[in-house]
C-alpha cells in the first residue's frame, strides 16, 4: 500500500504539477477514462493510460523523477492521473482541509534522506554547514521550511520524495535535506541557525558601518561628506554579506540624494528611523540572546533567487511622484510561500514629455510585456522570475509569462492566511509575539495583507486633508479605518475607492497598521465583483460626501512627544553636537509631562555623549513602532 500517494491532497498535486494538469486528469479519472493500475511487490505503481503511455512510480522517487513512456521530462498528465487513479482504486476520501493532524519532517532519518535525495545532495547539504545557514520552519499539515535561497514544502506525511522545493531541481535536493535538519532542531517552528558561524568578516564590516554612522551623525546628514561615507559603509556591509544592513544604508543614501536634490521624497523622520534601525540591528546582533545575530543582520539571505515557476496574484498598486519622476509599486501574493512580493518600476519624463499620472501612467510598461494596469489587476504565471532578498521581484528575464485578469473579490477568497486576514483579533494575536519590524527581515511586502470586509460602516471626506476616510468591520465586528488621500499622481483614487466601498466591497488590501486610532489601511486594492486599484483608475466627478469624523486631536502628551521627535530628526540632519545645548530644556519639558524616563535619557545626552545620541535614535524609533502612526 502506498500511503504516501494516498496522502497527497489535490492542492498538493497542484503544487507538484499545475492546476490545468490536475483538473484534466481529475476529469479523465472521474469519467472512467483514467489509467488502469497495478502495484508491484516492491510498491511500484504502474499505470497504463488509454493513450498507450505507461507510467511507473517507484517508492522514494519524486513525481518528476518517475518514468513515463510519453517522454516528458516534467510532471505530465499521465503521472498525475496515475496518482488520482491509485487514490480512487484504494478509495481515498478527501478529508476536509484542516482536520489532518500536523506532523514533523524532523522525523525523517538521515538514511531516508540519503535514499531519496542521494549522496551528492547530502554532501552539498553538509557543505552548507561549514558556514552559518539560517532556516525558518513553520509546522502544520503541510510543514514549510524557508531557506535563504528557496522554500521547501512537505506535501505528504512520511513521503520525503513528495517534498516540493522551488529551486530548479524541484525536490529531492540539498534544500530538502537542510529543511529536515532544521525541523529536527526546531519542530515547534521558528528561525534556527544551522552550521557554524564565521563571525570574523561580519564583525569587521559592522565596525566599519558603525564608525561611518558615527561620523555622519556628528556632522549631520546634510553635510556634503555624508554621501561618500554612506556609500563606503554600504560596500563594506555588502561584501560581508550583511544584506539587511546594506539594504538599510541604501535607503538612507536615497534619502540623502533626495535631500541634495531638494526633492519631495526627502523625509527627515524617515532618516531618523533608518539610522535608528541600523543602530538597533547592530546592537541586537551583539547583545540579543533571543535572535541569531545573522538573522538580524541578514547574513544568510541570498541577494537574488531565480524562481523556476511562480504564480503571482496581484494585491494592487501604489503610484508615487518625485518632481518629473514617476514610480509604481505593484504588490503580489505568492501562494506557495505565503509571501508578499513587489515589482517596482520608474520613469523619468523630460522636456516636451509631460509627466503622466493615474490612469495614463498605468498604461506604461512595467515589465517587458505588461503595463502597470495589467499587472496590478492580473493573475500571472511565469518562469524565470528573479526575487531579491527584500522581496522585490524582477520580470525582466521572465519566460513563458501567462496572465489573466483577476475576477475581483473572489480571487482573494482563497488566499492563504496570514496574507488573508478574516479576523483582526486573530491577526493581532499572530503579530503580537513577533520581533519588532526594525529587527525583522527587510521585506517590501511586510505588513501588506488582504482584509475581508463584512460591513462598510461609514464613508466620509476630510476636506482639510483631502482624504477619503471610511470605517469597515470584519466578520466579528472589529473595525479598521481606510484612508485614501487625494494626490496629483493618483487623481482618480478617491472617487474609485469611494465607488468601490459603496458598491459591495468585500476585501481591501494594503499595509495593515496599528495606530493610536486602531487598525488602519491605505488601500492598494479593493475587491468588489472586480478588482479596483484606486491609484490607477480614471477620475470621475462625484457629489460631495459628508465630512469625516475628526481624528486629529493633539494633547499635551502628544505635543511633547512630537517635540522630542523633531529634536532628534533635526539633529540627524544637522549633526548632534549642535543640539547638546538645547537638551536640558527638552529634558525638563519631558519631565513636566510625566515622561521622566525619556527626560533622563535626553538629559544624559546633554552631557554630550555620542552613545547618548544613539540611545535617543533607538528610543525615537521605538516610539514610532509603538504608535506606528503614519
Ligand atoms: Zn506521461
Ligand atoms: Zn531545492
Amino acid at each position: 500500500m502506498r500511503d504516501d500517494l494516498l496522502a497527497l491532497s489535490s492542492e498538493s498535486l497542484v503544487v507538484l504539477a499545475n492546476v490545468g494538469l490536475v483538473k484534466r486528469a481529475q476529469k479523465e479519472v472521474e469519467s472512467g477514462a483514467g489509467p488502469t493500475i497495478e502495484e508491484a511487490d516492491d510498491g511500484t505503481v504502474v499505470a497504463h493510460s488509454k493513450d498507450g503511455a505507461t507510467t511507473r512510480i517507484p517508492r522514494n522517487t519524486t513525481l518528476k523523477g518517475a518514468a513515463c513512456s510519453c517522454g516528458a521530462a516534467t510532471v505530465c498528465r499521465h503521472r498525475v492521473a496515475a496518482v488520482l487513479a491509485y487514490q480512487r482504486q484504494f478509495a481515498r476520501t478527501e478529508q476536509p482541509s484542516g482536520t489532518e493532524a500536523s506532523w514533523s519532517p524532523g522525523a525523517f532519518t538521515d538514511e531516508a534522506l540519503r535514499e531519496v535525495c542521494g549522496d551528492a545532495a547530502m554532501t552539498r547539504a553538509q557543505a552548507f554547514l561549514r558556514k552559518s545557514y539560517l532556516v525558518t520552519t513553520r509546522p502544520g499539515t503541510v510543514p514549510v521550511a524557508s531557506l535563504p535561497a528557496s522554500t521547501v514544502q512537505f506535501l505528504a506525511p512520511n513521503a520525503l520524495a513528495l517534498a516540493k522545493c522551488d529551486c530548479t531541481k524541484g525536490g529531492a535536493c540539498e534544500h530538502v535535506v537542510l529543511a529536515v535538519w532544521a525541523f529536527r532542531a526546531r519542530p515547534e517552528g521558528g528561525v534556527f541557525e544551522l552550521g557554524t558561524a564565521d563571525h570574523e568578516s561580519g564583525t569587521a564590516a559592522l565596525a566599519q558601518v558603525e564608525s561611518a554612522l558615527r561620523a555622519v551623525m556628528m556632522r549631520g546628514l546634510s553635510d556634503t561628506g555624508a554621501t561618500t561615507e554612506l556609500t563606503r559603509a554600504r560596500v563594506h556591509a555588502d561584501q560581508a554579506g550583511l544584506v539587511w544592513i546594506a539594504d538599510g544604508i541604501e535607503d538612507l543614501e536615497r534619502q540623502k540624494d533626495a535631500y541634495d536634490r531638494q526633492s519631495a521624497f526627502f523625509d527627515s523622520r524617515r532618516c531618523s528611523l533608518l539610522v535608528g534601525e541600523l543602530v538597533a540591528r547592530i546592537r541586537a546582533s551583539r547583545n540579543s540572546k533571543l535572535l541569531p545575530p545573522r538573522w538580524v543582520l541578514g547574513s544568510d539571505e541570498a541577494r537574488e533567487t531565480l524562481l523556476e515557476q511562480v504564480r503571482l496574484i496581484s494585491l494592487g498598486a501604489r503610484l508615487d511622484a518625485d518632481n518629473e519622476r514617476r514610480f509604481a509599486t505593484i504588490y503580489f501574493a505568492e501562494r506557495d510561500t505565503k509571501s508578499v512580493l513587489a515589482l517596482r518600476a520608474s520613469w523619468s519624463f523630460t522636456g516636451a514629455d509631460k509627466p503622466r499620472n493615474g490612469f495614463e501612467l498605468a498604461q506604461m510598461f512595467a515589465s517587458s510585456r505588461m503595463s502597470v494596469a495589467a499587472l496590478a489587476k492580473g493573475d500571472i504565471v511565469t518562469r524565470a522570475a528573479t526575487r531579491r532578498a527584500n522581496g522585490e521581484i524582477d520580470l525582466a528575464f521572465a519566460r513563458g509569462m501567462k496572465s489573466s485578469v483577476l475576477p475581483g473579490g473572489s480571487a482573494w477568497d482563497d488566499l492563504p492566511e496570514p496574507i488573508l486576514v478574516r479576523s483582526l483579533e486573530t491577526h493581532e494575536q499572530r503579530t503580537r509575539g513577533r520581533p519588532p519590524s526594525f529587527l525583522r527581515p527587510r521585506q517590501i511586502g511586510d505588513g501588506v495583507h488582504v482584509l475581508a470586509i463584512a460591513r462598510v460602516v461609514e464613508i466620509g471626506y476630510d476636506a482639510a486633508e483631502q482624504e477619503l476616510v471610511a470605517i469597515v468591520e470584519d466578520q466579528a465586528g472589529a473595525r479598521c479605518i481606510l484612508r485614501t488621500k487625494h494626490r496629483t499622481v493618483s487623481p482618480g483614487a478617491v472617487d474609485a475607492a469611494r465607488d468601490a466601498l459603496e458598491n459591495g466591497a468585500r476585501f481591501v488590501s494594503g499595509e495593515l497598521c496599528r495606530t493610536r486610532h486602531g487598525w488602519e489601511i491605505q488601500p492598494l486594492g479593493i475587491g468588489t465583483d472586480r478588482l479596483v486599484v484606486p491609484d490607477v483608475e480614471k477620475p470621475r466627478s462625484a457629489e460631495a460626501l459628508p465630512p469625516a469624523m475628526g481624528a486629529h486631536n493633539d494633547d499635551a502628551l502628544g505635543a511633547t512627544l512630537h517635540a522630542f521627535e523633531e529634536f532628534v530628526d533635526r539633529a540627524v540632519q544637522k549633526g548632534w553636537p549642535l543640539f547638546v545645548p538645547a537638551a536640558p530644556a527638552l529634558a525638563a519639558r519631558l519631565d513636566e509631562t510625566g515622561l521622566d524616563r525619556l527626560g533622563e535619557r535626553v538629559a544624559s545626552f546633554g552631557a554630550g555623549s555620542e552613545d547618548g545620541f544613539f540611545d535617543l535614535l533607538v528610543l525615537r524609533m521605538l516610539l514610532h513602532e509603538a504608535s506606528a502612526d503614519e
